[in-house]
Formats: C-alpha cells, sequence, structure tokens
C-alpha cells in the first residue's frame, strides 16, 4: 500500500474517500480538513479570543493541536475544562487535559460544574425526578457552563471538539424528537443572538471520528482512556455505532449526509434568525438568554437543590 502523495508506505487507509497516505500526509490531510471548514465558514477572524473546551478526549485534543498549528499565531487560545463531578472519572480526564494542554502549550483553566450548583452525580442520581437523561443534562450543563466562563474571559468563540459522528448522531435525534430549533442551529458556526451568548464553532465537524482518532495518536498527544460511566446506553453511542455499520458498506455516507443537512440548514438560516429573535428571552433566575421564563440549566439546579434539601 503506497501513499497516495508521496508513493511512501502508506499507514493510514480512508474509506470514505479511498485515499491512502503516510504518516505525514494523514497529518497534512487532518490539518487541511480543518483548515477548509474554518475557510469556507468563516469560523475564524484574525485576532479573535477563543475559548477551546478540552475533556481529555480525542476529539477536543485534536482540536485544540490543530488549532494551535494554524491559527496560534493569528487567535488568542485557551483552553477549557469543565470538571463534571463524575467521580472517578473527571479526576482522570482533568490530569490528561492537563498533559494535553501542556504538551500543546496552551493554557488551561479548570471550573468546577460544582460551582455552579450541581454535579453530574447528583443529576444521574436524581435522574428520574429531573426526567431526562443524565446525558442531555450533561450536554446543556457544558453548554451553559461554557458560554458563562467564556463571557467572564471576554472570548468571542468557543470550539468545540464534535466531529462528523457526533454531529450525524445530533441531527438524527433532533429529527427524530421533532425538535426543530436545534436543527437549524446545528451548523459549523452558531452565531451568537444576543451579547449573553458567545459564537460556537464546530471545525471538525466533516471529520469522522476514527480520524480524529488516529490523528491524536499519530501526533503524539495523550488521551484519555477511561470512558464516562454513564455513557453506556446514550442514544448518541447507539446512533454512532449505527451510522459506523452504515457507513462501513455505504463508504461517505456520513459525510453526504452531514453536508446535505448543513446546505439545508443554512438555506433556512434567515427563517431562523427570524425564529430565533421571535423565541428569545431571559431566565428569570440567571438572566441568560432563555426560550423560556426559567431557562433549562436553572430548572435542573432548583430541582437538584430542592431534592437534597429533602434527603
Ligand atoms: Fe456527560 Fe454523558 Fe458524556 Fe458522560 S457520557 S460526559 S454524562 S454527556
Ligand atoms: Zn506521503
Ligand atoms: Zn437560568
Amino acid at each position: 500500500m503506497k501513499c497516495a502523495i508521496c508513493k511512501a508506505q502508506a499507514t493510514v487507509y480512508l474509506k470514505h474517500s479511498k485515499l491512502k497516505l503516510c504518516d505525514r500526509h494523514f497529518k497534512a490531510y487532518f490539518l487541511n480538513q480543518l483548515r477548509r471548514a474554518v475557510e469556507k465558514y468563516k469560523l475564524l477572524t484574525k485576532g479573535d479570543r477563543v475559548a477551546v473546551a478540552v475533556s481529555g478526549g480525542k476529539d477536543s485534543a485534536s482540536l485544540l493541536y490543530a488549532l494551535s498549528s494554524l491559527y496560534g499565531d493569528q487567535c488568542h487560545l485557551s483552553a477549557l475544562f469543565i470538571d463534571l463531578g463524575i467521580n472517578g472519572y473527571s479526576e482522570q480526564a482533568r490530569e490528561v487535559a492537563e498533559r494535553q494542554c501542556e504538551q500543546v502549550g496552551v493554557k488551561l483553566k479548570v471550573v468546577k460544574l460544582s460551582e455552579y450548583g450541581f454535579t453530574i452525580d447528583e443529576a444521574y442520581r436524581l435522574r428520574r425526578l429531573l426526567r431526562r437523561p443524565v446525558c442531555s443534562i450533561c450536554g446543556m450543563a457544558k453548554r451553559y457552563v461554557l458560554n458563562s466562563e467564556a463571557l467572564k474571559d471576554g472570548a468571542v468563540k468557543v470550539a468545540t471538539g464534535h466531529n462528523l459522528d457526533d454531529g450525524l448522531a445530533l441531527i438524527l435525534s433532533n429529527y427524530a424528537s421533532g425538535n426543530m430549533s436545534p436543527l437549524l442551529k446545528d451548523l459549523p458556526i452558531s452565531p451568537s443572538t444576543d451579547s449573553k451568548l458567545v459564537t460556537r464553532i464546530k471545525p471538525l465537524c466533516y471529520v469522522y471520528e476514527y480520524e480524529t482518532a488516529l490523528f491524536s495518536l499519530k501526533v503524539g498527544l495523550p488521551t484519555l482512556e477511561q470512558r464516562c460511566p454513564y455513557q453506556a446506553g446514550a442514544t448518541s453511542i447507539v446512533l454512532k455505532e449505527s451510522l459506523r455499520s452504515v457507513e462501513d458498506r455505504l463508504p461517505g455516507f456520513m459525510k453526504g449526509f452531514v453536508k446535505g443537512h448543513v446546505r439545508l440548514a443554512r438555506l433556512a438560516a434567515s427563517s431562523r434568525d427570524l425564529m430565533l429573535k421571535k423565541e428569545l428571552s431571559y431566565c428569570q433566575v440567571c438572566g441568560m438568554p432563555s426560550s423560556s421564563k426559567v431557562c433549562g440549566f436553572c430548572k435542573v439546579k432548583m430541582r437538584i437543590s430542592e431534592a437534597k434539601l429533602q434527603c
């Protein structure tokens, strides 16, 4: 197997594009994928202060490394780790995230979700009362804290390591639950619609999960081996496994689907903006933008505090 570019020994075969590449050209290919997304969707502007969400995993580590290699001299990058309060897992995740940031040379800020009122362990214990899967609460909490911390630090963008597999799983679950608003917002860039909302970008949105795994390995980044104890049975995991077996038989299917969805969502962007303007008000508790009187984060926080008082 020879590299399609330099004819040296190929080490990677990318089935979706039938590309055989050596280590050097795979790294260049990966960086190029990211650069193309950044340019096509105007994800970054020179001088941007960007908070990169890191979790200790391979996706966010690859994102941090790639952004730093490509844009480290043009943007002010900083990393943000949220300690979710998952006993035995969050400690290890934090330790790996610290090593990743040290290796890449980006300053890391650690924030504890408990400082915001609860932990994911507590949300899991009270999942029946909250009537919401723990991963859904966790995702919402991460978005809330990232936005809040980015605002405090004066960041104009929050970059997350969501890859193509994550994106497609999210698109499908939103379709399945008829959740239209996130579907329209789920683009490589979710521009700020309020001074209290920081623009969110997903530069790895067209990169397969196995490519980020390979990249982190090839550039020698430490990554978290341990899995979150609440991951088993999560909708996104089930969907991603099923999608990969489709992709295996129909190479390129996942990428084609996401690209098609993004095109549709962008076509609907103007009506989305109108819709968001109409829907947005402010949470009566924390004052952050919300589509209801009390935002989802504050509702979960209040229910958890009430349950703790009753214990
Ligand atoms: Fe949070 Fe679920 Fe991911 Fe665990 S698996 S970190 S609970 S979203
Ligand atoms: Zn090569
Ligand atoms: Zn609130």
